[in-house]
Order: C-alpha cells, then structure tokens, then sequence
C-alpha cells in the first residue's frame, strides 16, 4: 500500500490549486451574492482540461485517472464549490455516461464538444415528485418510430440554464416498472424543451439551477443512450460514480474551513494570547484534522476502487456519506472559531457553512447513502 501521490498526482493538484487561488478566489464573494459565474471562468476550466478530466484524449478529454479527478474536485471546493459542482456533473455524469454508455456516433456528436468544456452537459433525473424515489417518474418519452415525444418536468437541474446538452431520463413503458424507463440526449433550442427560472439557494449560489419543461419535445431514436429500458440503470451507474465526486466536494469545503479557521487561530488573540493556544480551540483543530483526514481516505479509496475497475457502489456511497457529514460538522466549527468574523462574507466560511449542506441533499440524500450501504453489507 503506498499512500504517497504521483509526481504527476501532485502537478495536477497544485494546478488545480492555483487556478483556484488565483483565477476563482477573486470574486467569489461577489459571486454568490449575485448568483453568478461569467462563461470566462467556465472556459478556462476547460482550457485547463478541467471539464473532461477522465475522458479519453481520442474524445478531447484530458485521459487521467479518477485520483487526479478528485484531487481537481477538493482544490476548486476548498475555493468556490459553484464551480466544482459545475466540473463534477459534467465530468461523472455526462461525460462518463455518454463515454461508457453512448454509441460512437453520440461520442463524436456530443462528447468531444463536452469534454473541453466548449459546451456544458446537465444530467435530468429528478421532479417534483421523484427525488430520492427516481423510479417515479413522470416524464414520459412515447415511442413513434423512428423517435420519442418527451412531456413533463424537471427539476433542481445543475447547469440547467447553462448547459447545451441534457441527458433526460423518462418513462417509456409504465407496465415494466424501472426497466421502462430510458435516458435520451437533448439539446437546448429544441421545441417545446422550457427552461424555467433559476433558484435563489441557501448554497452554491454561483451554480445555476433550474427547473425544466418538456412540452411534446421530438427526440430522435438515435439521441437514446444504451438499449430500450436501459436509462434507470444508466441513471444510478454514473451517479454511483457521481458520488466520488461530491464526496470529493465535501472534503474541499471541509478542508478549505479548516485551513482557514486554523490561520485564523494562530493570528486571533484573546485573553493575552492566540486563540490556538486555548485548548477548547486547539481540540476542535484536532478532530478537524483528524476527520477530514479519515474523509480523505473514504475518498481516495473510492476513486483508487474505480481506477482499479472495481465495483465501487459502496465505497462512493461511504466517502459520500462521510464526507458530507464532516463538512457540515467541521464548517460550523469553523465558523466557531472565527467568532463574530465567521458570521460575515468576508472571512469566507460562513459561505463554505452553507455550500456544506448540499452535499448531503444531492446525487442521493445521506439516507439514501446509508440505504446502499446497508444493503450492500446486508446481501449475502
Ligand atoms: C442545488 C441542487 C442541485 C441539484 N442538482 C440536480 C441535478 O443536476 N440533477 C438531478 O437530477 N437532480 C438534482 N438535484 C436533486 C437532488 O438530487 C434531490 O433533491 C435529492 O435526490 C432528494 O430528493 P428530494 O429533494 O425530492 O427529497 P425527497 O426524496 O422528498 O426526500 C425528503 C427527505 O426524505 C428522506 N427520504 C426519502 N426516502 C427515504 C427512505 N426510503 N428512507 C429514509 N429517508 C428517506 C430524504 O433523505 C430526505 O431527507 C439537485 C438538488 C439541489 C437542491
């Protein structure tokens, strides 16, 4: 067992690194004020091979592995985790999901454009009334031949307003339950496809979210991904893999308060001395250290198990579950240690407190997490 980085592993964490200290750091405060985030940033992303980081170089992708894709996703996250939520779903689930699941034609059409980031993917699984429970679906995709009419609604879609291509999973037979569901490519611009308004979010604000229409939407029968009835398993294989990279998320958030919130408390004096030397602060630092470490390892153990070609439903459900926990615990902690300065923009943290929250509520809740993994444990 070797637990050192690459060479290469640590190139690409300290460019990634950089890129968030000098490219997203400024402005970030700004950002989640007004709910944006310029195309330049985007552009840049995918200048730096950011936006297609495992996809094969044949495809546009940058062709590393999935420890590089986590080591991007915990340095733009320490950051701005607008922007890592934006690089995550276009990575693992439109990128991976048409590379591993779409025919030739769909990867020269749509993945090569996607993987340098010269358009963004958004990846359409849940509505209204089918979050956690995906099977309920009620976007419908009736087949007519030679192509599909999807009706329905979407919503809380990443990238939605931002995005070119949507992968949109729909009920195509009733009667097969999950096998008649499937997964199709659709464009923006097509009739009848509506984006409706953003969200105003607690967190990452700088990530555009949105909720979809599909009014009588003509899909062409080659736009659908894998066989007929493949689109329910489509959905929870990448977003097994989708995992990965929001525990990879999590642990950026968590890590990027405690950096700061250990500064903080070697700068901060009270009492006649820096805060750090009080034990009650001291002891905080300690199982923030110590959590987000252990987080770490959830995390690489799940991409080294993808890496590696195994099955990693489970190992991306616990750094998932993990994770996330810690970094909402730990954002609060830090918020803590800033006192009144923790409660204001411009320390940072508060911001990280309430990017926290997310990771534990999308790509499945942390119950849903604790669902997979007990189920996984529970099967023999
Ligand atoms: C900012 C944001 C971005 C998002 N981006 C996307 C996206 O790009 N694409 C996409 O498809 N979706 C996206 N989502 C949707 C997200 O995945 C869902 O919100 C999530 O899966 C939970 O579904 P729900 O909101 O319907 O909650 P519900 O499923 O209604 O759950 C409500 C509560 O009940 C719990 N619960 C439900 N079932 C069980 C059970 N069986 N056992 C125990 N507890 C249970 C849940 O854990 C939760 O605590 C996004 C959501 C947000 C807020």
């Amino acid at each position: 067992m070797d637990f050192n980085l690459t060479e290469e592993h640590i190139m690409i964490r300290d460019a990634a690194r950089d890129f968030a200290q000098t490219e997203l750091l400024p402005g970030v405060i700004e950002r989640d004020n007004t709910q944006t985030f310029p195309d330049s940033l985007v552009r840049k992303m995918g200048e730096l091979g950011f936006m297609g980081i495992m996809v094969d170089p044949k495809y546009g992708g940058s062709g590393m592995d999935a420890i590089s894709y986590v080591l991007i996703m915990e340095e733009l996250s320490k950051i701005d985790a607008s922007a890592s939520v934006m690089v995550s779903v276009n990575n693992s689930l439109v990128c991976y999901g048409l590379e591993a699941f779409g025919t030739e034609e769909q990867k020269q059409k749509y993945l090569s454009k996607l993987a340098t980031g010269e358009v963004i993917g958004a990846f359409c699984l849940s509505e209204p009334e089918a979050g956690s429970d995906a099977t309920s679906q009620k976007t419908t995709a009736i087949d007519m031949g030679d192509h599909y009419i999807l009706n329905g609604t979407k919503n809380w879609i990443t990238n939605g307003g931002r995005a070119d291509v949507y992968l949109v999973i729909a009920q195509t037979d009733r009667d097969k339950g999950h096998r008649g569901i499937n997964a199709f490519i659709v464009e923006k611009g097509m009739p009848g496809f509506d984006i409706g308004p953003k969200e105003d979010k607690l967190g990452i604000r700088g990530s555009d979210t949105h909720t979809l229409q599909f009014n009588d939407v003509k899909v062409p029968k080659e736009n659908r991904i894998g066989e007929d009835g493949f689109g329910f398993k489509f959905a929870m294989k990448t977003l097994s893999g989708g995992r990965i990279g929001i525990a990879a998320q999590a642990l950026g958030i968590a890590s990027g308060a405690y950096e700061l919130a250990l500064k903080y408390s070697k700068e901060r004096k009270a009492f006649g001395t820096e805060i750090s030397n009080h034990q009650a602060i001291a002891f905080k630092l300690a199982d923030m250290a110590t959590e987000i470490e252990a987080a770490r390892m959830l995390v690489m153990k799940a991409a080294w198990d993808k890496d590696q070609g195994n099955n990693y439903d489970m190992s991306s459900a616990m750094a998932k579950l993990y994770a996330s926990q810690v970094a909402m615990t730990h954002t609060v902690e830090a918020v803590q240690i800033h006192g009144g300065n923790g409660f204001v923009k411009e320390y940072h943290v508060e911001r990280l407190m309430r990017d926290a929250k997310i990771t534990q509520i999308y790509e499945g809740t942390s119950e849903i997490q604790k669902i997979v993994i007990s189920r996984g444990i529970l099967k023999d």
